[in-house]
């Protein structure tokens, strides 16, 4: 199956004007991660301050996340109130707050390539992160970063991850104090909560009948598990699997490792390519048997579809899984305008607020999560579009987790007026999102989330719109898909 959006190439997301849905085709390069050049650090100063002097006569992203005001207020508030005054050891906290959401790139700057600035900010922080990365990385984020590992040894049994799951709990305030002072994971962050079975487990247990009667039938689709959705939270990729199955579309769930995001996040080139190249080559097979490739978070199809091209252009198997690869939601979007729907789609009483994750508008595939759910009847979600603010493991960091909510607050505020004025429920495609709005919107309730249960009736847990449109179809509970404590502990 292909849409106009699904092929990844090393060229990157096409849109237009430096901005999100246009026309024209600004690009992203090939990351010359190889090069020494690219974390040489004197040429990264230099690249650093050309970009940073652009960005302060520019200022248009001065409200999208903590980077640019730190940028700004370090050049305001220097001796001459221009970058030539500013000692380049001030660049770190610049670098620092960058999240890596991709929104400056995708949705203000004008400068992008092929503009003759040639400017990509994301990218050049993530250069800025491989130079820091040289030094070496702390041993607790590259504990935190080893997904897989963690995930293995806390779904070992049901028992591991129930104590895994009391000991990480926000109201375990003794353990978690211990985790803020061993791993400098602020003691307030929500973090989410081990499955007691993998999802690649689940799969093989049960399989959903395919309804051969629906006009999707003969589809077959690989579901790519990802950390977050094989060893943290099942429901996302059951709900997938259950709606893929209503739709006559086969599936098979596979995990050969993380995406490598975290990873990135700390400039870990090589790794990334590695695990790009190692992923690549295991669902090689499936996509030479006709299999759609579907990624179940965000941010990982992001990578699939994007990042991996460009850090191994050239690669085959890396190109092709890129072309071959959907959005959960994208995924959805495309049966229903091709094939068609199966029938059988209900109205469900409460209304949504949908936050579109950042990694979701960096797909530059247009508000696909927002199209699938109006495929309900009656479902007019109301939309939220600005970044959640979490940042994947760099929100949960103490000294990050603050601002992160800061950052968000925003989406906290649409999504506290929502569920005040009309009880809807909050939806993300991004679980970690999710959770952190939720937090926000207990912040703004003036709760700092500490507490060792959270409030009765307050909602616990932000479904993947997925759940909301198996919940339609009669497939799924999403009452219980709600409530963290039933789903998840
Ligand atoms: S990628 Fe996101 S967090 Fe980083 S500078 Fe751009 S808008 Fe800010
Ligand atoms: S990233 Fe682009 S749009 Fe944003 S402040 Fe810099 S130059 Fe302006
Ligand atoms: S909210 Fe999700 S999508 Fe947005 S920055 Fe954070 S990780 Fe990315």
């Amino acid at each position: 199956m292909t849409t106009e959006s699904a092929s990844g190439s090393a060229a990157g997301p096409e849109r237009a004007g430096g901005r999100e849905g246009g026309l024209a085709a600004p690009m992203r390069h090939p990351i010359p991660w190889q090069d020494e050049s690219w974390t040489d650090p004197a040429a990264l100063d230099a690249e650093l301050r050309r970009v940073f002097d652009i960005c302060h006569g520019c200022r248009r992203c001065f409200n999208l996340c903590d980077s640019f005001p730190r940028l700004f207020d370090l050049i305001d508030e220097s001796d001459t109130g221009e970058l030539d005054s500013v000692a380049s050891e001030g660049f770190k906290p610049v670098v620092d707050a960058c999240t890596l959401c991709d929104m400056c790139f995708m949705t203000k700057c004008p400068y992008v390539p092929p503009h003759e600035f040639d400017l990509d900010f994301p990218h050049l922080m993530l250069r800025a992160r491989a130079v820091e990365a040289k030094k070496g990385i702390p041993v607790a984020d590259r504990e935190l970063a080893r997904t897989d590992r963690n995930g293995r040894v806390m779904t070992s049994s049901p028992l591991v991850a129930g104590l895994a799951n009391w000991a990480s709990r926000t109201g375990n305030r003794v353990m978690r104090k211990g985790l803020e002072a061993v791993a400098g994971v602020d003691a307030k962050a929500h973090l989410p909560a081990y499955a007691r079975r993998p999802l690649v487990k689940e799969a093989r247990r049960t399989a959903p009948a395919i309804n051969r009667d629906a006009p999707g039938f003969g589809r077959k689709a690989v579901l790519y598990a990802t950390c977050y959705g094989n060893w943290n939270d099942s429901a996302i990729g059951q709900a997938a699997r259950a709606v893929l199955a209503k739709n006559g579309v086969e599936s098979e769930v596979v995990h050969p490792g993380c995406c490598g995001m975290p990873v990135l996040e700390q400039g870990r080139m090589a790794e990334v390519a590695d695990s790009a190249r190692e992923i690549a080559h295991t669902l090689a097979p499936w996509i030479a048997d006709g299999y759609d490739v579907i990624a179940l978070v965000p941010s990982c199809a992001l990578m699939l579809k994007f990042e991996w091209p460009l850090i191994l252009p050239g690669n085959d198997q890396v190109e092709s899984l890129a072309r071959a690869t959907f959005d959960l939601a994208e995924y959805v979007v495309a049966l229903a305008k091709g094939p068609g729907l199966a029938p059988g789609l209900g109205r469900l009483e409460r209304p949504v607020t949908l936050h579109l994750a950042c990694h979701a508008r960096a797909q530059n595939m247009g508000a696909k999560a927002a199209e699938m759910l109006r495929l309900i009847p009656d479902m007019s979600p109301a939309i939220v579009e600005r970044c959640s603010g979490h940042g994947g493991a760099w929100g949960i960091k103490k000294g990050n987790f603050d601002t992160a909510l800061k950052v968000g607050k925003p989406v906290a505020r649409q999504a506290a007026k929502g569920a005040t004025e009309t009880g809807a429920l909050v939806s993300s495609e991004c679980p970690l999102a999710g959770a952190h709005i939720l937090q926000g919107v207990e912040r703004l309730a003036g709760d700092d989330n500490t507490a060792a249960e959270p409030a009765a009736g307050r909602q616990t847990r932000a479904p993947h719109p997925i759940e909301i449109l198996a919940a339609a179809y009669g497939l799924a509970d999403l009452p219980a898909a709600i409530n963290e404590k039933a789903a998840a502990r």
